[in-house]
């Protein structure tokens, strides 16, 4: 099979290549797809029994098939070694932190910045990719690939492709009932089938790219401020969580006091929201257009104005103060301050900044504003997987933590503790900003706090969060929405707020109430209005548009 030539180098048949390749990627670098099937198949009759045998005949002759295309002179080497080491890095993503992979999660590695990118490297997951992806990639580059005359290779390969085509028609109409109710109930199982996952995934999303119809949908060339003479200046803050999960906060019933500082101030925890997307690609621009989740494309919504168009148009300053990972193009047309950039800042480390850098100068800021002003603070919050990361010493209240990114190697408890410092930090943050908003009881001020999407951390098994919505747990999609009004604010905008707070308990709410109840609470009026999807109308002595 492998042969030592003179001056030392391995000598490899193509076909043996082929076939050692096929069975290395079917089961190697395929662990989470069998751990998946092995889950959710019982081994218990022989039609089962058969139908991983099955299973693993497909996926080997699939492999098989695409090997034999992609194994030629010049082009084996350099797709290979790439094909491995891709390949090894997410078979480690895959086994270690459970998740799928599909055409948003390859939107989230293209709009990755660094420094999350290396919260994600770890000790163990380099060791793996280093064995089972760089070690192989570098042994392959070392052999000689030997293959017959150019047209002995290409009978020889046309009837191997023939003969895996033949064994994959005979065997799988077999047990096609059983193929079809499997991925009728688990239709995710593609995501988990390494290799073609990301580069279907990938293609997708370029393919998505390229079609988006370019031509720029504005939303209302008009819209204008009701009651912009009632004197007080109107300084909102829209706070974007990042990975809070309701499920950990103690205003929405969780055992522990997460939220010891919003506990004491007059503000309005909604239950039971619902996040559009479980990725911040996907849930950040959904909850700013007026699509709704259930007509949200990202690349619909790329070339459409969103709500921070309209209420900057009506005559408000906007500014997105960014610490996160972008603004997902939110904010292409608005004022940006990068908070990254704050690099004299004590709360800022390399790559990231602590959630505590939106405080600083916020004081000057409420001190100086001339116009009615909106603030988007897309906060940095539970970013995971590195939890500790998130906050400084003194937040580390719940213990022992996970003081690494390699949270499966952490006892959940530590997991999960950690994961409450962070909200603990951000009830901090959130309560502080209330504060500063108060020192200015002459300005109309309010703040609304709604996080992304939420996060699994440890249930059935899953951490992070992106899993396809359909089939992503409850942790992942149901999210913290706190809303605080100073007095001015409750009066000049006929806020009855013993309603909102009853309300508040009673209705279920998404992510698809925000681009309307901004447009109301900043009373902007435009053709853009919704009535029904705003949280507010209910609530008014005084219909809006007024
Ligand atoms: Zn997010």
């Amino acid at each position: 099979m492998f042969k030592k030539i003179k001056y030392g180098k391995i000598e490899v048949r193509s076909q043996t290549l082929v076939l050692f390749s096929a069975i290395y990627f079917a089961f190697i670098l395929n662990l989470a797809f069998w751990r998946y099937i092995l889950g959710h198949v019982q081994i218990n009759n022989f039609a089962n029994f058969f139908f991983i045998i099955s299973t693993a005949i497909s996926v080997v002759s699939a492999f098989y098939i695409f090997f034999n295309l992609i194994i030629v002179p010049f082009a084996a080497k350099p797709l290979l070694s790439l094909l491995l080491l891709f390949s090894s890095i997410v078979n480690y993503m895959m086994f270690s932190l459970n998740v799928f992979v599909d055409k948003d999660m390859m939107r989230n590695v293209f709009e990755t910045t660094t420094a999350e990118a290396w919260d994600l490297v770890t000790i163990p997951g380099v060791i793996w990719v280093l064995v089972l992806g760089i070690l192989p990639a570098v042994f392959l580059i070392r052999i000689k690939i030997k293959y017959l005359s150019f047209k002995k290779e290409l009978f020889s390969r046309i009837k191997l492709i023939a003969i895996a085509i033949i064994l994959l028609l005979i065997q799988v109409p077999f047990f096609y009932k059983s193929y079809a109710s499997f991925v009728r109930n688990h239709s995710e199982i593609g995501h988990l089938l390494n290799t073609s996952n990301y580069i279907d995934g990938t293609i997708k999303e370029i393919k998505t790219r390229l079609n988006s119809n370019h031509k720029f949908i504005r939303l209302d060339e008009n819209p204008s401020l009701v009651l912009n003479d009632d004197g007080a200046k109107t300084v909102f803050i829209l706070m974007i969580g990042e990975t809070a999960r309701d499920a950990n906060f103690s205003l929405g019933g969780y055992k522990r006091n997460t939220n010891p500082f919003l506990r004491k101030e007059d503000v309005i925890y909604f239950k039971d929201v619902k996040s559009c997307g479980t990725s911040t690609a996907y849930s950040v621009p959904c909850m700013f257009s007026n699509l709704t989740r259930s007509g949200f494309s990202q690349s619909k919504a790329r070339y459409m104005e969103n709500v921070l168009d309209l209420i900057k148009r009506a005559g408000y300053d906007v500014i997105w103060q960014e610490n996160d990972e972008g603004c997902k193009h939110v904010c292409d047309r608005v004022t940006i301050e990068n908070m990254l950039e704050r690099k004299n800042s004590p709360y800022c480390r390399t790559g990231y900044c602590l959630d505590e850098v939106f405080l600083e100068g916020l004081d000057k800021k409420l001190m100086n504003i001339k116009k009615d002003t909106v603030i988007i603070m897309h906060t940095m919050g539970s970013h995971g997987p590195a939890y500790y990361k998130r906050y400084p010493d003194r937040f580390k209240i719940f213990k022992p933590t996970c003081d690494t990114s390699d949270i499966q190697n952490c006892s959940r408890e530590s997991v999960i503790n950690t994961y409450d410092n962070t909200i603990v930090y951000t009830d901090y943050i959130i309560s502080s900003v209330i504060n500063t908003l108060k020192k200015f009881p002459n300005l109309e001020s309010g703040l609304l706090y709604v996080s992304d999407h939420g996060e699994s951390l440890g249930e059935k098994n899953l951490y992070l969060h992106g899993m396809p919505y359909a089939i992503a747990p409850e942790e992942q999609k149901t999210v913290p929405m706190i809303l605080w009004m100073s007095d001015n604010m409750k009066a000049l905008d006929y806020i009855n707020y013993s309603c909102l707070k009853s309300k508040a308990k009673d209705n279920d709410y998404s992510h698809d109430v925000i681009f309307h109840s901004l447009l109301s609470i900043l009373e902007v009026k435009t053709i853009s209005y919704n009535p029904d999807l705003d949280i507010f109308r209910s609530c008014r002595t005084r219909r809006f548009p007024y």
